[in-house]
């Protein structure tokens, strides 16, 4: 097998413009997510799609654009084999703003080439993932081998915005054994990654006039049974971000996963919203009235667990803090918080491969051939596709090219990483699909 790897890398190392011109060419091509920013000629995801259709037929794939969101297609390219070493490479197309044009120094639509670098929006986060994924290909096929085991590259959209691109690809089923994502990760072979859900908690209180708010100060005599004590919501909240403070630190103390920094399972406040009236939304009807005591507090969390716990067991833990945190008062014990998963469909399930499967040994072996030394393996702090087929039970890993500036100005990718992304990846699809 390393001859036959050898073959490849050769052929990359005599060939190396190959998948840094993909690059800039896919850079070149502005697809800023819509959900984050519209304007003429900036959400081109579809353009990409069809550029990568074009290369990937005439490397044999099979290729369906599969509409995610109206014309922001999912491109789905597959190479019919063995099911039992089948195998998909993904990465996202769709990119973040550009911000300030004026606080870069280069064009951010240019894909400019320069000091070992390729420059531009999406040069690493993750259009250079991409061109690695579709080069990989090339090279196996410029060798001369036949993959055994079904080979697919999925080139999603909407990553940026919560993988719903990924998302929709899972649910039609579109699974394998095995996933690569490759986002960047400077050089660390990365098999975990914590879950993350959005939930919503809201809390219910008692409208009333702010002018009889005295009586929660001063309970007056009720002479006249005209003294009904509102209850303030955003009071309550006020309480329960406390209570919830003293769960977050407990469970970042007493969790642990091997792969990801101490403390990693956070619970972060995100957005509130305090008023009076439930409306439809979910949100108070009355935002703007502070002689109104606030019977509606709403707060947003952005919640992380770590890669081996379960979503299920994650959420049932946190509902029981709820009822018992409202168990601690009378009136809330009558009216419990109200606790929503999934706010605006989001949910992203943890991924624990173990550092012993042999995709993950691949990718580490490889590495370490191709580099001299072995790589760092380490979870992902934040989350990627690769949670999607994790969740589905596909055994994922994420390992891609180093570079700078993702979400933030001048974005590049170092050029020596992507060719080293290239090999190892390729390296990794002929171990796990085999030849015939
Ligand atoms: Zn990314």
């Amino acid at each position: 097998m390393s001859d036959t790897k050898q073959a490849v890398w050769d052929a990359i190392d005599a060939d190396p413009d190959f998948v840094t011109e993909l690059t800039q060419e896919l850079v070149r091509i502005p697809s800023v997510n819509p959900k984050f920013e519209t304007g003429d000629g900036l959400n081109r995801e579809s353009d990409v799609q069809a550029i990568l259709e074009e290369r990937l037929k005439g490397l044999g794939f099979d290729t369906a654009q599969d509409e995610v969101f109206p014309n922001r297609p999912n491109l789905i390219a597959d190479l019919a084999g063995n099911e039992d070493r089948s195998l998909i490479l993904c990465g996202h197309i769709d990119v973040v703003p550009v911000g300030a044009r004026s606080d870069w120094s280069v064009d951010p639509w240019g894909g400019e080439r320069k000091d070992g670098r390729i420059y531009g929006r999406g040069a690493v986060d993750m259009k250079s993932g991409v061109a690695a994924c579709v080069a990989a290909y090339h090279f196996i096929r410029k060798a001369g081998l036949t993959l055994d085991g079904r080979f697919s590259i999925h080139s999603v959209v909407d990553e940026e915005a919560g993988g719903f691109g990924a998302m929709h690809a899972v649910r039609q089923g579109q699974l394998a054994k095995g996933a690569i994502v490759t986002e960047p990760t400077w050089g660390m072979v990365q098999p975990a990654e914590g879950g993350l859900e959005w939930v919503r908690v809201t809390l219910f209180g008692r409208s009333g006039h702010a002018g009889f708010r005295y009586n929660d100060i001063f309970p007056q005599p009720d002479v006249d049974g005209r003294l009904k004590p509102a209850i303030n919501a955003i009071e309550l909240a006020n309480r329960f971000l406390t209570a919830l403070r003293d769960f977050e630190q407990s469970r970042c103390r007493n969790n642990y996963h091997p792969l990801c920094p101490p403390g990693l399972s956070t619970i972060n406040p995100g957005v509130f919203h305090g008023g009076v009236g439930l409306g439809e939304d979910g949100l108070p009807q009355i935002r703007s009235n502070p002689a109104m005591t606030p019977d509606t507090a709403v707060i947003d969390l952005d919640y992380k667990y770590l890669p081996h716990e379960d979503s299920f067991e994650v959420r049932r833990e946190f509902e029981a803090f709820v009822k018992a945190f409202a168990d601690t008062d009378p009136w809330m014990r009558e009216h419990p918080p109200k606790v929503q998963w999934e706010l605006g469909g989001l949910h992203f399930p943890a991924m624990d491969t173990p550092v012993d499967h042999p995709l993950v040994q691949s990718l580490i072996g490889d590495h370490e051939i191709i580099e001299g030394k072995a790589p760092p393996i380490r979870g992902f702090d934040a989350v990627t596709d690769a949670a999607h087929y994790a969740g589905a039970g596909v055994d994922s890993v994420i390992y891609g090219p180093t570079g700078d500036g993702f979400h933030g100005i001048d974005e590049y990718v170092d050029i020596a990483s992507l060719l080293r992304v290239t090999k190892v990846v390729a390296g990794a699809v002929i171990d796990h699909c085999g030849l015939r």
